[in-house]
């Protein structure tokens, strides 16, 4: 934790409005810190990967084609995603205070993310955490069948059902493919540098050691979004 930060204040960030955009590598948290994060600060959560998701459940042809581009650990193609990202948003309150999870995926759509959210983000907290761990939580990661919201190791299951909506929680790791976890996370280390300087060149940018327990990981990460960015 940063010296002088305050450790657990969980009012608004720095300024009013703006979206807080959670970044980093497969596996560094961000599904599960984004939800506790928006539960804290009182924040709507909007998350790439859920909504993404969300599409096969529902059996269409677009949804069909999704689930398989996921399977393959392959990126879903812009157009498509932000399409649905739109989608969603269009059945919240306008001016909802976000915290989302998972966009931008490539440096070329920070001008999609722009669009979607109605503006630059507020926040952007960057998660580091080293690859042994996050290809480790990949591994064991189990999600909520009813509301996706991801457990492990370190965030496990309560009596066997899911710690925010007592779902059932799928007893299979979502990530068991290698291969797939290992493509998503070249893709992301090629492009996560150009994107974080773009935030960085607007003065959002925070960077938070994810290599912690998630309660603990929380807390840094509301020390840093509760004080105005330099
Ligand atoms: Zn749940």
């Amino acid at each position: 934790m940063r010296a002088g930060a305050s450790s657990s204040d969980p009012r608004s960030p720095g300024r009013a409005e703006g979206a807080i955009l959670l970044l980093g590598r497969q596996g560094a948290g961000k599904g599960l810190l984004g939800r506790l994060l928006a539960s804290r600060l009182r924040r709507g959560f909007l998350s790439m990967g859920d909504v993404l998701r969300a599409e096969p459940r529902r059996g269409t042809a677009l949804g069909l084609e999704i689930g398989r581009l996921i399977e393959a650990g392959d990126g879903v193609p812009p157009d498509t995603s932000y399409g649905l990202m739109a989608g969603v948003l269009a059945t919240r309150r306008h001016d909802e205070p976000l915290v989302v999870d998972g966009i931008p995926r490539r440096a070329g759509e920070t001008c999609r993310v722009r669009h979607l959210l109605g503006g630059e983000p507020c926040a952007v907290v960057v998660l580091d955490v080293p690859t042994p761990i996050a290809v480790a939580r990949l591994r064991s990661r189990q999600s909520c069948r009813e509301c996706g919201m991801p457990h492990g190791p370190d965030w496990p299951p309560f009596e066997g059902r899911c710690r925010s909506c007592r779902g059932a929680v799928d007893p299979r790791a979502d990530d068991h493919d290698l291969e797939a976890i290992d493509r998503r996370m070249e893709v992301w280390g090629m492009e996560a540098r150009e994107i974080i300087a773009y935030y960085a060149s607007l003065g959002v940018v925070h960077r938070v050691a994810a290599d912690a327990a998630v309660p603990d990981v929380l807390e840094r990460v509301l020390a840093v979004v509760a004080i105005p960015s330099a």
